[in-house]
């Protein structure tokens, strides 16, 4: 039976009946993405396959007044996906193409909805990768990269997505096609750096070039165990003051390392450990030993308990899965638990750290901290059960003191994760009234009624404290 809802008729017409949902059993997948403590149902899913698809679809909302969603996986942690007021969803997934690679000039464009690792398995074979590597690389897509700028572990040494953005193409809120960047040092301004985190308020990034990067010539890992966390922050500052620029500085506590020990990549970690730091130093050969000489010397320093170095690819492959599978490995041991991404001056790790402990000795949550120690990206996990009344708000109240307590030593309410619905109210911790309306007045001339992805990014006055308060559901069950 043909849909009674004209809009849906219309969008069917547009891109084909196999290309959207609408009923609700189907829609109920799209109420939420990684950030599961509020949910909301979608009018209906659109699947478009090509840009012109993208173009013609959000030319007929606009022409309506319809808000929309641009979708990648879903597996964004701030809910910036989520469609709050029943918007339509536009899904790129099916936008799943590697477009071309130029290895001479070392760029690869791809379509929105390829996944992040699949670039670096594509060109893998040629001796390249592709650099920003979320944990989340298996599933999320580079189109999701870009609107979140996101990061992750090797991202210390070779910069964020922002980085190796070099030009998109981006259907704008009235379904215009644009192109941004993609030659070397265009003049004027740097339209590709404002898009790249964007969250999906300014436009839909319809296409990507990428840089790509040739593999380095030797890496080596190295895992140091410690019976302090106060011993491996300080490793932690001590290594990059001593001008050693690993490509990955990653840190778990003992929450953390008993919830990767009871998940998938269990690898053997002592259970007593306090603190572990997982380093990684990659370049040309001949360097690579001086360097793990060197950190040796700092963790011994510092009193670790023990350091080794991975003695294969096989054994660095399981060390980096029990990492990299550290938030689904939570799961393991708490029924839910809800990820934050503050960012402090490296130097205040152990301060931080130290009130992270408080906040959940008085909230009554177990905090567990895994995160990107190099560049003071915490990823504090908090642990709860939705089933207990009242534990789902308590939660996101931890979560907020948690960045408040990152902002209060001059830190940043989100690393890589982005604001989404989550941190609305939070983005008031780092930016008066007046840089807020600054914002907010360039997304009004990308974004002129709202229409992409309202109530996202930006607090509107009494809506996001209302939306922290009660609205969320009870339901969420992390993912
Ligand atoms: C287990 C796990 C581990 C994670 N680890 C990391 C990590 O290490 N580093 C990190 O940075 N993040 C991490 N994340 C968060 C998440 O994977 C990233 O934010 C990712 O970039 C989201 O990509 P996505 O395709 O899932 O986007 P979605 O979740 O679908 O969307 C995210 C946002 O991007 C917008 N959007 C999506 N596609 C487009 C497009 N084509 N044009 C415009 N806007 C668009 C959406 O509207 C939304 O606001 C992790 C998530 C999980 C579940």
């Amino acid at each position: 039976m043909p849909p009674e809802d004209s809009v849906i008729q219309g969008l069917i017409q547009l891109v084909g009946p196999g290309a959207v949902l609408h009923r609700q059993e189907d829609l109920m997948a799209y109420e939420c993405d990684g950030y599961t403590v509020h949910k909301a149902v979608p009018r209906a899913v659109v699947f478009p396959s090509t840009t012109e698809e993208v173009s013609a679809v959000v030319k007929f909302l606009h022409q309506r007044k319809i808000s929309f969603v641009p979708r990648g996986a879903g597996t964004g942690l701030s809910g910036g996906a989520i469609p709050l007021n029943g918007e339509v969803i536009i899904s790129l997934v099916r936008m799943k193409k590697l477009l071309h690679v130029d290895y001479e000039n070392r760029r690869a464009v791809v379509q929105p909805g390829f996944v992040n690792l699949k670039l670096t398995h594509s060109i893998a074979g040629k001796g390249y990768y592709y650099a920003p590597d979320p944990s989340s690389q298996y599933a999320c897509t580079i189109g999701g990269n870009v609107a979140e700028n996101a990061g992750g572990a090797h991202c210390l040494k070779y910069g964020v997505t922002t980085n190796h953005i070099l030009g998109l193409e981006v259907v704008l809120a009235d379904g215009e096609v644009v192109e941004f960047g993609g030659m070397p040092d265009q003049p004027g301004y740097d339209l590709v750096g404002l898009l790249t985190g964007s969250e999906g308020t300014l436009g839909i990034v319809t296409k990507i070039t990428v840089r790509i990067l040739k593999n380095p010539e030797g890496k080596k890992t190295v895992l140091a165990y410690f019976d302090r966390v106060q011993d491996a922050s300080q490793a932690v500052s001590d290594i990059i003051a001593a001008g050693i620029v690993p490509a990955a500085l990653e840190m778990m506590d003992r929450i953390a390392i008993e919830g990767v020990e009871a998940g998938n990549y269990p690898v053997g970690h002592p259970k007593d450990l306090e603190a572990l730091l997982l380093i990684e130093v990659d370049g040309i050969i001949a360097g690579l030993d001086e360097q793990i000489d060197e950190i040796r010397k700092i963790c011994h320093k510092r009193n670790v308990r023990e350091i080794k170095v991975a003695a294969d690819e096989q054994e660095r492959g399981r060390w980096w899965a029990n990492r990299k599978t550290a938030f689904a490995a939570m799961g393991a041991i708490s029924p839910d638990y809800l990820v934050q991404d503050g960012v402090i001056p490296r130097s205040r790790l152990p301060e931080v750290l130290a009130k992270i402990d408080e906040i959940s000795r008085q909230s009554g949550l177990r905090i567990a901290n895994v995160f990107h120690a190099g560049d003071g990206n915490l990823h504090p996990l908090i642990l709860y059960d939705a089933r207990i009344p009242g534990q789902t708000q308590l939660a996101v109240d931890v979560g907020s003191r948690v960045l408040q307590a990152c902002a209060e030593v001059g830190g940043s309410i989100t690393g890589e994760h982005g604001v989404g619905i989550e941190k609305l109210e939070e983005m008031r911790l780092i930016f008066t009234d007046e840089e807020l309306a600054a914002q907010i007045r360039i997304r009004d001339v990308f974004n002129p009624h709202q229409l992409l992805n309202p109530g996202k990014l930006f607090p509107t006055p009494g809506r996001c404290a209302e939306m922290k308060k009660g609205t969320q559901t009870e339901r969420g069950r992390s993912s």
